[in-house]
């Protein structure tokens, strides 16, 4: 999948990943958390098939939300 960055000095988006090709400045990840988190919890999500309710109870995340 392509992964856009967006450059802090201009705000184009681009594809390059340490400097804007338009001005020359620096670019960064528009949303850097975005997808650790859907790793995170796909990881979750492929363990809990497996054991379901041992792993709600490790992580906290089905048990305390509520
Ligand atoms: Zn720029």
């Amino acid at each position: 999948m392509t992964h856009l960055f967006k450059c802090i000095a201009c705000g184009k988006y681009t594809l390059h990943d340490k400097t804007c090709p338009i001005c020359g400045g620096r670019v960064k990840d528009p949303q850097p958390a975005r997808f650790s988190i859907e790793d995170k919890y796909g990881d979750y999500r492929r363990r809990a098939k497996r054991s379901s309710r041992r792993v709600a109870t490790e992580t906290g995340i089905e048990t305390r939300e509520s």
